[in-house]
């Protein structure tokens, strides 16, 4: 069986970033490592449920797959637009945040230059450890494809870049299986298969939430929404100059240099600059729709903050939710045809992953580079893309330091492909 260098779980932005570092670091005379990326979708795709008519990008398009590392990338946005024959357009749209469209679209080109090295349609679900003596010397990793067949391959390392998975609140692990209640990454599905809706509830107070709302507004069949919160009201993401600041590519040294505790503090500090908190001129159209509502005296949709769901039922005429008014007023039970969980993204998926790998990984620490440290008879590097906020800081989940992070990484797994330096760098936990 041929041994790979590594092997990229998952081929998302992240891991899209890495192949175009590698292939670039080596067009300047860097070694060339041999890589396989395996992907669960049976093609690229972006989000695909969550490509909302009028949603755009949150980060502007400079930070793109390449810019921040090398500008003069082929792979750069404004390559994509170039070859397009769209630039001088872009350019009159005076805008640095394109329609989420037309990014998956720039992704999905790229990425069709890297069709040699990804394997589609393929689910990773578990990586063995193959021991050489009393090492482990390789990994072996197992996916399954959509016929059910399974696929053995081996890497020397590996990189995992899986996302997140819906975070469910737990009033409704019972209801996983209702096509009534979806998460929000399958909105644009779960909607279409939900059209006679009347009465909708949505959970969360996020750019999901929101972007969902608009778009149920805008539905035929004119749904009446609530959209219901734990808040007390919706804050808008604070995207302003000096804060914005800390997603930075050099802000990350400075969060992985804190101690834990102080890691947290800047976790806890900035969370509205990304996490439930929508755009403030996404709030603004919520806010004018009710408003009209009011001019016209129609009670179409409500907004429900303050309010926990304390318990979920579903039967034959729909699901109920009681609702529970943090602020200590009366509960209430409240009837909808469909319910969308827009709770956000757990980021827990690498460990389920990795399980077999525990003995030698221990707490999942990851070093600067965005290595998992290991113990010493372990020679493969495994690196994670996505999965160290904590240490990292809040920009590690979005597209805001993906350039810079993969050229880091690609770095990394080429020190660690020469195997001298592998066994230097594992030396220690
Ligand atoms: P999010 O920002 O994590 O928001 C999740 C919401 O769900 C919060 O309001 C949270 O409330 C609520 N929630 C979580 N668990 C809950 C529970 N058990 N019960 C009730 N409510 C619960 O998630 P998101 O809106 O999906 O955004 C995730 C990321 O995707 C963000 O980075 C966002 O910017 C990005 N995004 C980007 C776009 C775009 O580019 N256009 C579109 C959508 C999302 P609490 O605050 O009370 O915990």
């Amino acid at each position: 069986m041929a041994i790979h260098d590594f092997i990229g779980i998952g081929f998302g932005p992240s891991n899209l970033a890495l192949a175009i570092a590698l292939e670039e670091q080596r067009q300047t005379g860097g070694p060339s490592l041999s890589s396989l990326f395996i992907e669960r979708q049976p093609t690229f795709a972006w989000h695909p449920d969550m490509a909302l008519d009028h949603a755009h990008m949150q980060v502007s398009f400079l930070k793109d797959l390449a810019t921040l590392r090398n500008p003069s990338s082929r792979y750069t946005f404004v390559n994509y637009l170039h070859e397009k024959g769209r630039l001088q357009d872009f350019i009159n749209l005076k805008t640095f945040f394109p329609s989420r469209h037309e990014f998956s679209d720039y992704f999905a080109w790229a990425a069709t230059r890297f069709e040699d090295r990804c394997v589609y349609g393929e689910n990773v679900f578990e990586v063995l450890p193959e021991k050489h003596g009393s090492a482990v010397s390789l990994l072996r990793v197992r996916s399954r494809d959509q016929t059910g067949e399974v696929h053995e391959r081996l890497a020397r390392n590996l990189v995992v870049s899986v996302g997140g998975t819906a975070r469910i609140p737990e009033s409704f692990h019972p209801l996983r299986d209702d096509p009534r209640i979806f998460h929000s990454h399958r909105y644009l599905d779960s909607i279409a298969a939900n059209a006679q809706a009347g009465k909708i509830a949505v959970i969360g107070a996020g750019q999901s939430a929101a972007e969902i709302f608009m778009d149920l507004h805008g539905r035929p069949g004119t749904p009446q929404v609530d959209l219901i919160m734990r808040a007390r009201t919706i804050k808008p993401s604070d995207d302003s100059p000096f804060v914005n600041e800390i997603f930075n590519t050099g802000f990350v040294d400075h969060v992985y240099s804190r101690k834990p505790a102080e890691r947290l503090e800047l976790l806890r500090e900035f969370r509205h600059t990304n996490y439930a908190s929508p755009d403030l001129d996404l709030i603004q159209q919520i806010f004018k729709v009710l408003y009209e509502q009011k001019v016209k005296a129609q009670a179409r949709h409500r907004i429900l903050p303050r309010r926990e769901v304390a318990a979920a039922r579903a039967d034959e005429n729909g699901v109920h939710l009681t609702l529970n008014d943090t602020a200590g007023g009366p509960s209430d039970t409240i009837r909808y045809d469909a319910v969308v969980l827009a709770t956000g993204y757990e980021r827990q998926q690498h460990k389920t992953l990795l399980a077999a790998l525990t003995p030698y990984l221990g707490d999942f620490d990851i070093d600067r580079e965005y290595r998992v440290k290991t113990s010493s008879d372990f020679h493969p590097a495994i690196f994670m893309q996505g999965a160290s906020e904590p240490t990292h800081g809040l920009s590690d989940t979005l597209l805001s330091v993906t350039a810079v992070r993969t050229g880091e990484i690609g770095a990394a797994l080429l020190a660690a492909g020469q195997p001298d330096a592998q066994r230097t760098a594992v030396g220690a936990r």
